[in-house]
Protein backbone atom coordinates (compact mmCIF):
# COMPACT_ATOMS: atom_id res chain seq x y z
CA UNK A 1 0.00 0.00 0.00
CA UNK A 2 1.53 3.79 -0.29
CA UNK A 3 1.20 6.63 2.43
CA UNK A 4 -0.83 8.83 0.00
CA UNK A 5 -3.44 6.56 0.71
CA UNK A 6 -4.27 8.41 3.78
CA UNK A 7 -4.56 12.03 1.87
CA UNK A 8 -6.52 14.42 4.03
CA UNK A 9 -8.64 15.26 1.26
CA UNK A 10 -10.01 11.40 1.71
CA UNK A 11 -10.11 12.01 5.46
CA UNK A 12 -12.25 15.06 5.05
CA UNK A 13 -14.59 12.93 2.08
CA UNK A 14 -14.43 10.24 5.03
CA UNK A 15 -15.88 12.90 7.88
CA UNK A 16 -18.66 14.31 5.12
CA UNK A 17 -20.15 10.29 4.82
CA UNK A 18 -19.82 9.66 8.35
CA UNK A 19 -21.96 12.98 8.77
CA UNK A 20 -24.25 11.48 6.51
CA UNK A 21 -24.61 8.45 8.26
CA UNK A 22 -25.21 10.02 11.53
CA UNK A 23 -21.87 9.84 13.07
CA UNK A 24 -21.12 12.03 15.75
CA UNK A 25 -18.04 14.32 14.00
CA UNK A 26 -17.35 16.30 16.86
CA UNK A 27 -13.39 14.68 17.53
CA UNK A 28 -11.39 16.47 19.05
CA UNK A 29 -7.32 15.56 19.04
CA UNK A 30 -7.81 13.48 22.28
CA UNK A 31 -9.50 10.89 19.95
CA UNK A 32 -8.81 8.99 16.68
CA UNK A 33 -10.61 9.92 13.50
CA UNK A 34 -8.96 7.23 11.77
CA UNK A 35 -8.02 3.07 11.97
CA UNK A 36 -6.00 1.90 9.84
CA UNK A 37 -5.99 -1.84 9.57
CA UNK A 38 -2.72 -3.22 8.10
CA UNK A 39 -4.69 -6.63 8.17
CA UNK A 40 -1.55 -8.78 6.74
CA UNK A 41 2.16 -8.16 5.76
CA UNK A 42 1.43 -10.92 2.83
CA UNK A 43 1.52 -9.67 -0.70
CA UNK A 44 1.47 -11.34 -4.07
CA UNK A 45 3.23 -7.95 -5.75
CA UNK A 46 6.96 -7.08 -4.95
CA UNK A 47 6.63 -3.60 -6.01
CA UNK A 48 10.03 -1.49 -5.68
CA UNK A 49 8.30 1.52 -4.11
CA UNK A 50 6.07 -0.21 -1.08
CA UNK A 51 6.41 1.54 1.88
CA UNK A 52 5.77 -1.94 4.45
CA UNK A 53 8.58 -2.40 6.92
CA UNK A 54 11.49 -3.86 4.84
CA UNK A 55 11.51 -6.69 7.71
CA UNK A 56 7.94 -7.09 7.47
CA UNK A 57 9.05 -11.12 6.87
CA UNK A 58 8.99 -11.02 10.96
CA UNK A 59 5.20 -10.28 10.87
CA UNK A 60 4.23 -12.85 8.44
CA UNK A 61 3.61 -15.16 11.23
CA UNK A 62 1.60 -13.90 14.15
CA UNK A 63 -1.16 -12.42 12.45
CA UNK A 64 -3.99 -11.43 14.66
CA UNK A 65 -7.16 -13.54 14.07
CA UNK A 66 -10.65 -12.65 12.78
CA UNK A 67 -11.90 -12.11 16.53
CA UNK A 68 -8.68 -9.93 17.33
CA UNK A 69 -9.68 -7.82 14.34
CA UNK A 70 -13.21 -6.96 15.55
CA UNK A 71 -12.19 -6.43 18.98
CA UNK A 72 -9.55 -4.16 17.92
CA UNK A 73 -12.70 -2.05 15.77
CA UNK A 74 -14.87 -2.29 18.39
CA UNK A 75 -11.91 -0.43 20.55
CA UNK A 76 -11.27 1.93 18.51
CA UNK A 77 -14.97 3.07 17.36
CA UNK A 78 -14.98 3.79 20.62
CA UNK A 79 -12.65 5.62 20.75
CA UNK A 80 -14.31 7.78 18.08
CA UNK A 81 -12.31 6.59 15.47
CA UNK A 82 -14.92 7.29 11.99
CA UNK A 83 -12.83 5.88 9.24
CA UNK A 84 -11.43 3.08 8.50
CA UNK A 85 -8.62 1.89 5.98
CA UNK A 86 -8.33 -2.23 5.09
CA UNK A 87 -4.85 -2.10 4.12
CA UNK A 88 -1.71 -4.60 3.99
CA UNK A 89 0.04 -6.27 1.91
CA UNK A 90 -2.45 -7.21 -0.06
CA UNK A 91 -5.92 -7.81 2.34
CA UNK A 92 -7.42 -9.72 0.37
CA UNK A 93 -5.28 -12.52 0.97
CA UNK A 94 -7.28 -12.76 4.01
CA UNK A 95 -10.65 -14.81 3.65
CA UNK A 96 -12.24 -12.94 6.38
CA UNK A 97 -12.35 -9.49 5.19
CA UNK A 98 -16.16 -9.86 4.54
CA UNK A 99 -16.42 -10.61 8.39
CA UNK A 100 -14.32 -7.15 8.99
CA UNK A 101 -16.86 -5.45 6.71
CA UNK A 102 -19.49 -6.35 8.03
CA UNK A 103 -18.63 -5.18 11.95
CA UNK A 104 -17.84 -2.20 10.41
CA UNK A 105 -21.09 -1.28 8.92
CA UNK A 106 -22.44 -2.52 12.61
CA UNK A 107 -20.16 -0.10 14.39
CA UNK A 108 -20.64 2.86 11.73
CA UNK A 109 -17.59 2.87 10.42
CA UNK A 110 -16.63 5.04 6.76
CA UNK A 111 -14.57 1.80 5.45
CA UNK A 112 -12.21 1.68 2.73
CA UNK A 113 -10.43 -1.36 1.22
CA UNK A 114 -7.04 -0.22 -0.33
CA UNK A 115 -5.93 -2.96 -2.59
CA UNK A 116 -3.95 -4.09 -5.46
CA UNK A 117 -6.95 -5.61 -7.13
CA UNK A 118 -5.50 -9.21 -6.79
CA UNK A 119 -7.66 -11.63 -5.43
CA UNK A 120 -11.21 -9.54 -5.84
CA UNK A 121 -13.75 -11.70 -7.41
CA UNK A 122 -17.73 -11.03 -8.71
CA UNK A 123 -18.11 -13.19 -5.32
CA UNK A 124 -16.41 -11.56 -3.30
CA UNK A 125 -17.44 -8.11 -4.28
CA UNK A 126 -20.75 -8.65 -4.10
CA UNK A 127 -20.45 -10.17 -0.49
CA UNK A 128 -18.63 -6.71 0.52
CA UNK A 129 -21.37 -4.23 -1.15
CA UNK A 130 -23.90 -6.16 0.78
CA UNK A 131 -21.81 -6.07 4.14
CA UNK A 132 -21.55 -2.58 3.64
CA UNK A 133 -18.20 -1.57 1.97
CA UNK A 134 -18.35 2.07 1.52
CA UNK A 135 -15.15 2.78 -0.84
CA UNK A 136 -12.28 0.36 -2.90
CA UNK A 137 -9.23 2.34 -3.71
CA UNK A 138 -6.97 0.63 -6.52
CA UNK A 139 -3.41 1.05 -7.37
CA UNK A 140 -2.67 0.79 -11.01
CA UNK A 141 1.00 1.26 -12.06
CA UNK A 142 1.15 2.57 -15.51
CA UNK A 143 0.01 2.79 -19.16
CA UNK A 144 2.21 0.43 -20.04
CA UNK A 145 1.88 -3.76 -19.69
CA UNK A 146 6.12 -3.49 -19.56
CA UNK A 147 6.12 -0.78 -16.61
CA UNK A 148 3.00 -2.31 -14.40
CA UNK A 149 4.88 -6.43 -14.55
CA UNK A 150 8.45 -4.43 -14.40
CA UNK A 151 7.37 -2.47 -11.22
CA UNK A 152 5.78 -5.12 -9.54
CA UNK A 153 7.45 -8.16 -10.64
CA UNK A 154 4.25 -9.28 -11.56
CA UNK A 155 2.23 -9.89 -14.39
CA UNK A 156 -1.21 -8.31 -13.56
CA UNK A 157 -1.42 -5.49 -16.17
CA UNK A 158 -4.44 -7.26 -17.48
CA UNK A 159 -6.38 -8.22 -14.15
CA UNK A 160 -6.34 -4.64 -12.84
CA UNK A 161 -8.03 -3.68 -16.23
CA UNK A 162 -10.68 -6.07 -15.60
CA UNK A 163 -11.13 -5.05 -11.39
CA UNK A 164 -11.13 -1.58 -12.46
CA UNK A 165 -14.39 -2.23 -14.57
CA UNK A 166 -15.89 -4.79 -11.88
CA UNK A 167 -15.29 -2.07 -8.86
CA UNK A 168 -17.21 0.27 -11.41
CA UNK A 169 -19.87 -2.34 -12.79
CA UNK A 170 -21.16 -2.63 -8.43
CA UNK A 171 -21.60 1.04 -8.37
CA UNK A 172 -18.12 1.80 -6.51
CA UNK A 173 -16.29 5.06 -7.05
CA UNK A 174 -13.87 4.59 -8.95
CA UNK A 175 -10.87 5.70 -7.10
CA UNK A 176 -7.49 4.86 -8.48
CA UNK A 177 -4.35 5.51 -6.81
CA UNK A 178 -1.17 5.73 -8.86
CA UNK A 179 2.75 5.96 -7.37
CA UNK A 180 4.86 7.72 -9.50
CA UNK A 181 8.24 7.17 -9.77
CA UNK A 182 11.04 7.79 -12.77
CA UNK A 183 9.35 4.62 -14.46
CA UNK A 184 6.12 6.73 -14.82
CA UNK A 185 6.67 10.15 -14.69
CA UNK A 186 6.68 10.63 -18.28
CA UNK A 187 3.17 8.65 -18.77
CA UNK A 188 1.44 11.54 -16.78
CA UNK A 189 -0.62 12.67 -19.57
CA UNK A 190 -1.58 9.04 -20.61
CA UNK A 191 -2.16 8.06 -17.05
CA UNK A 192 -4.77 10.54 -16.82
CA UNK A 193 -6.39 9.51 -20.31
CA UNK A 194 -6.81 5.96 -18.76
CA UNK A 195 -7.99 7.17 -15.71
CA UNK A 196 -10.90 9.23 -17.64
CA UNK A 197 -11.41 6.27 -20.11
CA UNK A 198 -12.49 4.00 -17.68
CA UNK A 199 -14.63 6.55 -15.79
CA UNK A 200 -12.59 7.18 -12.78
CA UNK A 201 -14.23 9.36 -9.61
CA UNK A 202 -11.00 10.11 -8.77
CA UNK A 203 -7.11 10.16 -9.12
CA UNK A 204 -4.38 10.41 -6.74
CA UNK A 205 -0.97 10.63 -7.90
CA UNK A 206 1.31 9.48 -5.32
CA UNK A 207 4.69 10.68 -5.97
CA UNK A 208 6.91 7.97 -4.08
CA UNK A 209 7.91 9.09 -0.09
CA UNK A 210 10.65 7.73 0.70
CA UNK A 211 10.68 5.16 3.65
CA UNK A 212 10.84 1.55 3.41
CA UNK A 213 11.31 -0.05 0.69
CA UNK A 214 11.03 3.25 -1.76
CA UNK A 215 14.35 4.21 0.57
CA UNK A 216 16.46 1.25 -0.30
CA UNK A 217 15.74 1.91 -3.91
CA UNK A 218 15.57 5.30 -4.03
CA UNK A 219 18.32 6.03 -6.41
CA UNK A 220 16.48 3.75 -8.83
CA UNK A 221 13.15 5.29 -8.55
CA UNK A 222 13.21 9.39 -7.61
CA UNK A 223 12.31 11.48 -10.34
CA UNK A 224 14.74 14.89 -11.26
CA UNK A 225 13.17 17.82 -10.29
CA UNK A 226 12.18 19.21 -13.68
CA UNK A 227 10.43 15.87 -14.61
CA UNK A 228 8.15 16.45 -11.43
CA UNK A 229 7.76 19.72 -12.42
CA UNK A 230 6.98 18.49 -15.72
CA UNK A 231 4.30 15.67 -14.27
CA UNK A 232 3.03 18.40 -12.21
CA UNK A 233 2.70 20.94 -15.18
CA UNK A 234 0.55 18.18 -17.26
CA UNK A 235 -1.57 17.06 -14.07
CA UNK A 236 -2.52 20.98 -14.03
CA UNK A 237 -3.49 21.59 -17.60
CA UNK A 238 -5.16 18.00 -17.40
CA UNK A 239 -7.30 19.44 -14.66
CA UNK A 240 -8.56 22.23 -16.19
CA UNK A 241 -9.41 20.84 -19.48
CA UNK A 242 -11.41 18.00 -17.96
CA UNK A 243 -13.21 19.94 -15.60
CA UNK A 244 -14.99 18.73 -12.33
CA UNK A 245 -15.78 15.12 -13.81
CA UNK A 246 -12.51 13.76 -12.46
CA UNK A 247 -11.00 15.04 -8.94
CA UNK A 248 -7.39 14.68 -9.58
CA UNK A 249 -5.31 14.68 -6.46
CA UNK A 250 -1.26 15.73 -7.38
CA UNK A 251 0.88 14.44 -3.97
CA UNK A 252 3.97 16.91 -4.17
CA UNK A 253 6.98 14.59 -3.52
CA UNK A 254 8.61 15.92 -0.01
CA UNK A 255 11.83 16.27 -1.25
CA UNK A 256 10.61 18.58 -3.58
CA UNK A 257 9.46 20.77 -1.03
CA UNK A 258 11.31 23.31 1.00
CA UNK A 259 8.82 22.31 4.25
CA UNK A 260 7.96 19.10 5.05
CA UNK A 261 4.80 17.73 5.46
CA UNK A 262 2.69 17.58 8.59
CA UNK A 263 3.32 14.07 9.20
CA UNK A 264 0.09 12.08 10.01
CA UNK A 265 -1.18 15.01 10.56
CA UNK A 266 0.30 15.02 13.92
CA UNK A 267 1.81 12.53 15.68
CA UNK A 268 -0.96 11.19 17.39
CA UNK A 269 -3.04 13.27 16.30
CA UNK A 270 -5.60 11.52 13.89
CA UNK A 271 -4.21 8.27 12.87
CA UNK A 272 -3.66 5.22 14.63
CA UNK A 273 -2.58 2.01 12.78
CA UNK A 274 -2.83 -1.60 14.56
CA UNK A 275 -0.19 -3.54 12.09
CA UNK A 276 -0.63 -7.26 11.14
CA UNK A 277 0.52 -8.44 14.21
CA UNK A 278 -1.27 -5.88 16.58
CA UNK A 279 1.01 -3.29 17.20
CA UNK A 280 -0.64 -0.03 17.46
CA UNK A 281 1.29 2.93 15.80
CA UNK A 282 1.07 6.76 15.15
CA UNK A 283 2.65 6.15 11.91
CA UNK A 284 3.19 3.33 9.65
CA UNK A 285 6.58 3.18 9.84
CA UNK A 286 7.50 4.19 13.35
CA UNK A 287 8.73 1.09 14.30
CA UNK A 288 12.23 2.20 12.75
CA UNK A 289 12.43 4.97 15.44
CA UNK A 290 15.24 3.34 17.95
CA UNK A 291 14.52 3.06 22.09
CA UNK A 292 10.47 2.84 21.52
CA UNK A 293 7.79 0.38 22.77
CA UNK A 294 4.95 -0.04 21.03
CA UNK A 295 1.69 -1.28 22.50
CA UNK A 296 0.41 -4.55 21.17
CA UNK A 297 -3.51 -5.44 20.98
CA UNK A 298 -3.21 -8.82 21.94
CA UNK A 299 -2.14 -7.66 25.28
CA UNK A 300 -2.78 -3.90 25.99
CA UNK A 301 -5.64 -1.85 25.87
CA UNK A 302 -6.63 0.49 22.92
CA UNK A 303 -7.27 3.30 25.04
CA UNK A 304 -4.13 3.50 27.19
CA UNK A 305 -2.41 2.88 24.06
CA UNK A 306 -4.13 6.04 22.46
CA UNK A 307 -4.24 8.04 25.41
CA UNK A 308 -1.67 6.93 28.24
CA UNK A 309 0.97 4.85 26.16
CA UNK A 310 5.06 6.80 26.18
CA UNK A 311 4.99 5.65 22.65
CA UNK A 312 2.09 7.91 21.45
CA UNK A 313 3.27 10.56 23.82
CA UNK A 314 6.53 10.89 22.59
CA UNK A 315 6.16 13.51 19.63
CA UNK A 316 2.46 14.76 20.36
CA UNK A 317 2.75 18.28 20.43
CA UNK A 318 5.45 20.54 20.13
CA UNK A 319 7.45 19.97 23.53
CA UNK A 320 10.02 17.59 22.74
CA UNK A 321 11.29 19.38 19.57
CA UNK A 322 14.82 21.24 19.74
CA UNK A 323 16.33 24.18 17.29
CA UNK A 324 15.59 25.24 14.43
CA UNK A 325 11.75 23.69 15.26
CA UNK A 326 11.45 25.02 18.99
CA UNK A 327 11.70 28.47 18.40
CA UNK A 328 10.36 28.42 14.54
CA UNK A 329 7.23 30.47 13.61
CA UNK A 330 6.14 27.63 11.26
CA UNK A 331 5.66 25.21 14.36
CA UNK A 332 2.18 25.05 14.10
CA UNK A 333 1.88 24.31 10.70
CA UNK A 334 4.13 21.19 10.09
CA UNK A 335 5.23 20.07 13.69
CA UNK A 336 8.53 19.69 12.30
CA UNK A 337 7.32 17.08 9.88
CA UNK A 338 8.30 13.56 10.07
CA UNK A 339 10.11 11.88 12.82
CA UNK A 340 10.94 8.53 10.83
CA UNK A 341 12.35 10.52 7.76
CA UNK A 342 14.39 12.37 10.47
CA UNK A 343 15.72 9.51 11.56
CA UNK A 344 16.54 7.66 9.17
CA UNK A 345 17.52 10.19 7.29
CA UNK A 346 20.02 11.97 10.07
CA UNK A 347 20.35 9.38 12.92
CA UNK A 348 18.16 11.78 15.36
CA UNK A 349 14.86 11.00 15.04
CA UNK A 350 14.13 14.71 17.07
CA UNK A 351 15.84 16.60 14.18
CA UNK A 352 13.99 18.61 12.52
CA UNK A 353 12.63 16.71 9.26
CA UNK A 354 15.83 17.50 6.67
CA UNK A 355 13.38 18.24 3.50
CA UNK A 356 13.02 21.75 5.61
CA UNK A 357 15.67 24.59 3.98
CA UNK A 358 15.95 25.46 7.78
CA UNK A 359 17.26 21.94 8.56
CA UNK A 360 21.01 21.95 9.16
CA UNK A 361 20.92 18.52 7.23
CA UNK A 362 19.01 19.99 4.51
CA UNK A 363 22.20 19.40 2.17
CA UNK A 364 21.58 15.40 2.48
CA UNK A 365 18.01 16.14 0.33
CA UNK A 366 19.97 18.04 -1.93
CA UNK A 367 22.32 15.69 -2.43
CA UNK A 368 19.44 13.35 -3.53
CA UNK A 369 18.15 15.66 -5.70
CA UNK A 370 22.03 16.18 -7.38
CA UNK A 371 21.96 12.19 -7.29
CA UNK A 372 18.81 11.93 -9.25
CA UNK A 373 20.52 13.79 -12.19
CA UNK A 374 23.18 10.97 -12.15
CA UNK A 375 21.77 8.07 -14.89
CA UNK A 376 24.72 5.45 -13.51
CA UNK A 377 23.20 5.64 -10.13
CA UNK A 378 19.47 5.12 -11.72
CA UNK A 379 20.36 2.15 -13.11
CA UNK A 380 21.63 0.02 -10.30
CA UNK A 381 19.77 -3.10 -9.70
CA UNK A 382 16.33 -2.63 -8.02
CA UNK A 383 15.71 -4.83 -4.62
CA UNK A 384 11.90 -5.88 -4.94
CA UNK A 385 10.03 -6.05 -2.04
CA UNK A 386 9.64 -10.00 -1.59
CA UNK A 387 9.89 -12.54 1.37
CA UNK A 388 13.61 -13.65 0.48
CA UNK A 389 14.31 -10.04 0.37
CA UNK A 390 13.00 -9.21 3.63
CA UNK A 391 14.53 -11.80 5.41
CA UNK A 392 18.13 -10.63 3.83
CA UNK A 393 17.69 -7.36 5.43
CA UNK A 394 16.43 -8.67 8.49
CA UNK A 395 19.64 -11.00 8.44
CA UNK A 396 21.87 -7.76 8.04
CA UNK A 397 22.69 -7.83 3.95
CA UNK A 398 22.26 -4.96 2.04
CA UNK A 399 23.42 -2.51 4.79
CA UNK A 400 25.97 -1.08 2.58
CA UNK A 401 23.66 -0.38 0.11
CA UNK A 402 21.57 1.30 2.85
CA UNK A 403 24.33 3.29 3.98
CA UNK A 404 24.79 4.55 0.63
CA UNK A 405 21.31 6.39 0.82
CA UNK A 406 20.86 6.95 4.97
CA UNK A 407 23.13 8.95 7.45
CA UNK A 408 22.86 6.82 10.26
CA UNK A 409 25.55 7.31 12.85
S1 LIG B 1 3.98 -4.86 -2.69
FE1 LIG B 1 2.77 -3.32 -3.81
S2 LIG B 1 0.67 -3.99 -3.67
FE2 LIG B 1 1.84 -5.11 -2.11
S3 LIG B 1 1.62 -3.89 -0.23
FE3 LIG B 1 3.48 -3.21 -1.23
S4 LIG B 1 2.85 -1.45 -2.53
FE4 LIG B 1 1.00 -2.57 -1.96
S1 LIG C 1 12.43 24.55 11.27
FE1 LIG C 1 11.15 22.85 11.96
S2 LIG C 1 9.16 23.76 12.52
FE2 LIG C 1 10.30 25.29 11.29
S3 LIG C 1 9.56 24.99 9.20
FE3 LIG C 1 11.42 23.73 9.43
S4 LIG C 1 10.68 21.71 10.10
FE4 LIG C 1 8.99 23.16 10.38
Amino acid sequence: MTQASLGESVAQKAIHAAQNNGVSSSFTRTQPLWLLAEVTYRCPLHCAFCYNPTDYDKHTQNELTTAQWIQALRDARKLGAIQLGISGGEPLLRDDIEDIVIEAKKLGYYSNLITSGVGLTEKRIQAFKEGGLDHIQLSMHDITEEINNFITHTKTFELKKKVAAMIKDHGYPMVLNVVIHRYNIGHMKQILEMAEAIGADYIELANTQYYGWSLVNRSQLMPTKEQVDEAEAITNEFRAKSGSKMKIFFVVPDYFSDRPKKCMNGWGEVFMIVTANGDVLPCHSARVLPNMQFPNVKDTDLGWSWKDSPAFNQYRGDSWMKEPCRSCEEKEKDLGGCRCQSFLLTGDAEAADPVCSKSPHHHLIQKAIADSENPALAAQPIVFRNDKNSKKIIAGEFKELVAEFHALP
